[in-house]
């Protein structure tokens, strides 16, 4: 059951999710999807619809009649109690039909506020009454605070147990944060290294070139701290961070990621000034075309003090990690679209080049996340020629080059996982619940102080000067990203 089925998120990315599995053959035929909105619509004009969606978003779609065929509408307003029997009877009738054995997932692509509601409806109402299994996946966000968070959880905990909840964070499903994992712990090169006896910093840059569009009145009250800092950067961390788990199973991964979010230094108070910047976009030009500042979005405040880039400094306190700085800047209207995680190893002991017309570049691994997929390792190499000079090199491994297909999308990932009944790359509550605490302490401190430098980085930049000074005053600066994209042959 998809709540909010008319909505931007199902047409977007669920349904073509569902086609192309549907199309790999991991959906067999006996699948039925129940849309769940208020607006009224017949069974056929949401097929209709789903099909539209489809087809904008794959561009070979056939069998397209018989996938839309196990779509089902039912109108219907998740606040009106009445509506949820003839829900249950709809799903009893079409669990015998297609032979579902009891299996259930309520995938909530609603606006977070009623998902308590949903969720406590479904219990009373008997609709996860089912002999088969029943999950939850909820989107973010999860909260807005440790608080709200943990009365959602209440909530949820009511009708789901916690290994019943899938709460999406979509870059866990994305490619090359999975690889992540691989590339450490299946490689003999990389996890000795893998500490601060080698590693002198690692960067993580999230940057979007687009502005908050329509999603103003969302954004105001989230701004970048909690729209991306508490859940995506901050799981991209872990993963980089984590001890290698004893098993790949959900628990072990999970309780590795849960040790690093307890290792985070708590970053409060007066600290918040050295460790933290904010950033918000004024105007712009980008290719001679000029784009408005934050402030004259749709739906935004005219004196809005909502961050839209966030940059900061995590520190680890464990063995493996003390005194390496995780940097991590993420924000809207940025110059280049792009996610990428570089890690910069230490100088080596002596530099027998210096004196040269060069000194060496350290040693980097830059883990290409998105829009390219791929991984480049940055050495240094004898420049061609009579003398002994060095000159830097990149091994670049491009993910689209070499199988020449896209990789599978996100969501198209997570929604099998969820099928699967795989809860590996889908977020804990500790993780939740940890990040919010650590994430907290920031906000708190920007809410109580006005930043009267905002707006305070031009669109089309990458981000305020404060954010290059954290780094210029720890010895280093942020990689420029688009000079680290993978070299097309
Ligand atoms: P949206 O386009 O505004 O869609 C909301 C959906 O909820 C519509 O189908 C709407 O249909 C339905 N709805 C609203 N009130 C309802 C009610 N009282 N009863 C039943 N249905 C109701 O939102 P969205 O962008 O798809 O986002 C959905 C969720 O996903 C949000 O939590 C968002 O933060 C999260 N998310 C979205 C994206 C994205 O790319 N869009 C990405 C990440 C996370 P009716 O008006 O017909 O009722």
């Amino acid at each position: 059951m998809i709540f909010g089925a008319t909505g931007d998120l199902a047409n977007r990315k669920l349904y073509p999710s569902l086609y192309r599995l549907y199309k790999k053959g991991k959906l067999a035929e006996n699948f039925a999807v129940i849309g769940i909105a208020r607006r009224s619509l017949t069974n056929e004009d949401f097929q209709s619809n789903v099909r539209k969606s489809v087809q904008s978003a794959v561009e070979c779609s056939n069998d397209l009649e018989q996938f839309s065929s196990h779509f089902y509408y039912h109108s219907h307003d998740v606040t009106d109690s009445s509506s949820y029997l003839a829900l249950k009877n709809l799903a009893n009738n079409l669990d015998s039909h297609y032979k579902l054995e009891g299996n259930r997932i309520f995938y909530l692509a609603m606006a977070p506020e009623f998902f308590g509601t949903i969720a406590v409806h479904l219990k009373e109402d008997g609709l996860t009454d089912v002999a088969g299994y029943k999950r939850l996946v909820i989107e973010k966000p999860f909260g807005h605070d440790l608080e709200s968070a943990k009365e959602l959880n209440k909530q949820i905990r009511q009708a789901f147990s916690e290994d019943e909840i899938y709460r999406i964070d979509h870059y866990l499903g994305k490619e090359m944060v999975q690889n992540i994992e691989v590339i450490r712990f299946a490689n003999a090169i990389f996890e000795p290294l893998w500490n601060n006896r080698y590693i002198s910093n690692i960067q993580v840059t999230s940057s979007e070139v687009l502005g908050v569009e329509e999603r103003g009145r969302y954004y105001e009250k989230s701004g970048a701290l909690r729209d991306m800092v508490q859940n995506h950067m901050l799981q991209m961390v872990a993963l980089l961070a984590m001890e290698p788990p004893i098993k790949l199973t959900t628990d072990e991964i999970r309780s590795e990621k849960v040790k690093v979010f307890r290792a985070f230094r708590p970053i409060e108070g007066e600290e918040v000034k050295t460790h933290f910047v904010r950033g918000q976009y004024a105007q712009g030009t980008v290719n001679a075309e000029s784009l408005p500042a934050y402030r004259e979005e749709t739906m935004v405040d005219p004196q809005s003090n909502t961050e839209t880039f966030v940059a900061g400094k995590l520190l680890i306190d464990n063995f493996r990690w003390a005194g390496v700085p995780f940097y991590i800047r993420t924000g809207k209207r940025m110059k280049a679209k792009s996610t990428k995680i570089v890690i910069q190893f230490k100088d080596i002991p002596m530099n027998l080049y210096y004196g040269k017309d060069q000194t060496l570049n350290p040693n980097l691994l830059v883990i290409h996340i998105q829009p390219d997929e791929g991984i480049t390792l940055h050495l240094n190499a004898k420049k061609a020629g009579q003398q002994l000079d060095a000159t830097p090199v990149k091994l670049n491994y491009a993910n689209k080059g070499i199988d020449g297909i896209n990789t599978p999308e996100a969501y198209e990932k997570l929604l099998l996982d969820c099928i699967s009944g795989d809860a590996t790359n889908f977020t804990h509550w500790d993780e939740v619940a940890l990040s919010w605490s650590f994430v907290d302490k920031i906000s708190q401190v920007w809410e109580n102080t006005k930043e009267d430098n905002f707006p305070n980085y031009p669109a089309g930049t990458m981000g305020p000067k404060a954010a290059d000074e954290l780094l210029e005053q720890d010895g280093y600066f942020w990689w420029p990203v688009t000079d680290l994209d993978i070299e097309k042959c």
